[in-house]
């Protein structure tokens, strides 16, 4: 969370990366460096079942592999590609729509000019036979008429049901953008945005709005232990935690690696801390059994840190005090809620200060 855990963290998805490049002999272009990058930090749930499921197979990933895998989980355009596909699709359906009406226009148009063709010949005449005929005629044109209403009617529907179904496509590669897919939980995109709005909501309102940020203990000596994929199971049993102990409005999410947040809006210091302690206790209480074998693996547990927003205060601020108390509560010993009020909160202030 600090630009230091980052460093090592990142130092060490890094190292692992080009290990495993040298180990499948494959070369350390940026684009697979990403890849094993990726892989090593085990967020792309579906890129490291694929690779695992090839290294479990043949032993070692080849270029070709990495090609297929990283178009299938990886290139940037995946997202954009899809955004695109619905996009062209929309405008297609817009523009037979148009082209309907433009037909429909012309049809009435024709339709406008028999009928009033039709006008002029009856008051030329008296001729009853004539008469029969013209009406007989603007029978045939009202019929003809209608027939290309409901023609339209028709088409028009299917292009309301198409375009009904485009929207919930983009709606599903909405939630896709915005969802952890490890996790299941909101990723990190969607906290930024949620907490900008959080944030000018109770600038607005003036209501209180509290924020948590967890951290798993020692997190990294029970990867080193127990690797990377028994890692990823806890992280989603953490995941579950939180995600069972926030209601309605609460809004949990991915904040990075292994930790996590949650923005609680209209709840108050205490009533938020109350909140973090049912979540310290859900992840304690967990015993961790490895599904592969039965192994009984201990337990694990988080500390998390609160804090109630300064109304006019920027997001940063707001994030970096949440941060100290989480700070405070692993200097003074990890497995504990601290929020601004305290003691240790200030005294750990003092200390980094
Ligand atoms: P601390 O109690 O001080 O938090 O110790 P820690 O070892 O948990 O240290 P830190 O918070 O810096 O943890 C980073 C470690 O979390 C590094 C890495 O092993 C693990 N980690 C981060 N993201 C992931 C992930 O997506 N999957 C897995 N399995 N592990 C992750
Ligand atoms: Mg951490
Ligand atoms: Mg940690």
């Amino acid at each position: 969370m600090t630009s230091q855990d980052d460093f090592e963290r990142t130092i060490s998805y890094g190292e692992n990366a080009l290990s495993l490049i040298k180990r499948n002999q494959v070369s350390a272009f940026p684009r697979n460096y990403e890849f094993w990058y990726t892989y090593s930090a085990g967020f792309n749930i579906g890129l490291n079942k694929a690779i695992n499921d090839i290294l479990r197979d043949r032993g070692r990933i080849t270029a070709t592999d990495i090609d297929n895998i990283y178009a299938e989980y990886l290139s940037p355009r995946r997202i954009g590609e899809q955004i695109e596909d619905v996009g062209s699709q929309v405008s297609e359906e817009i523009s037979q729509v148009i082209s309907m009406i433009e037909c429909s226009l012309a049809e009435s148009t024709a339709y406008e000019t028999s009928l009033n063709g039709a006008n002029q010949k009856l008051s030329n005449t008296t001729d009853l036979s004539r008469i029969r005929e013209i009406v007989k005629d603007l029978i045939s044109a009202n019929e003809e008429n209608s027939g290309i209403n409901k023609n339209l009617r028709t088409q028009l529907e299917e292009s309301q049901r198409q375009i009904t179904e485009l929207q919930s496509n983009l709606e599903v590669i909405r939630f896709e953008s915005l969802t952890d897919e490890l996790t299941t939980l909101a990723n990190r995109k969607h906290f930024d945005q949620s907490i900008d709005r959080a944030l000018a909501k109770a600038d607005e309102t003036g209501e209180p709005l509290a924020l948590l940020m967890t951290d798993i203990d020692h997190f990294k000596r029970f990867n080193d232990t127990y690797g990377h994929q028994t890692g990823d199971q806890v992280l989603r049993l953490v995941a579950l935690a939180v995600k069972q102990n926030v209601k309605g409005q609460d809004i949990p999410c991915r904040y990075g690696g292994e930790e996590f947040s949650v923005i609680l809006p209209r709840t108050h210091l205490r009533q938020a801390v109350t909140v973090a302690e049912h979540i310290r206790k859900s992840v304690m209480s967990k015993e961790l059994i490895k599904r592969s074998t039965g192994e009984h693996l201990g337990r694990i547990t988080i500390s998390i840190g609160v804090a109630l927003y300064h109304p006019g205060e920027g997001v940063a601020d707001f994030i970096e005090r949440t941060d100290q108390c989480m700070y405070a509560a692993k200097r003074t010993g990890r497995n504990k809620v601290l929020c601004e009020t305290d003691p240790e909160v200030g005294e750990y202030r003092q200390a980094v200060a």
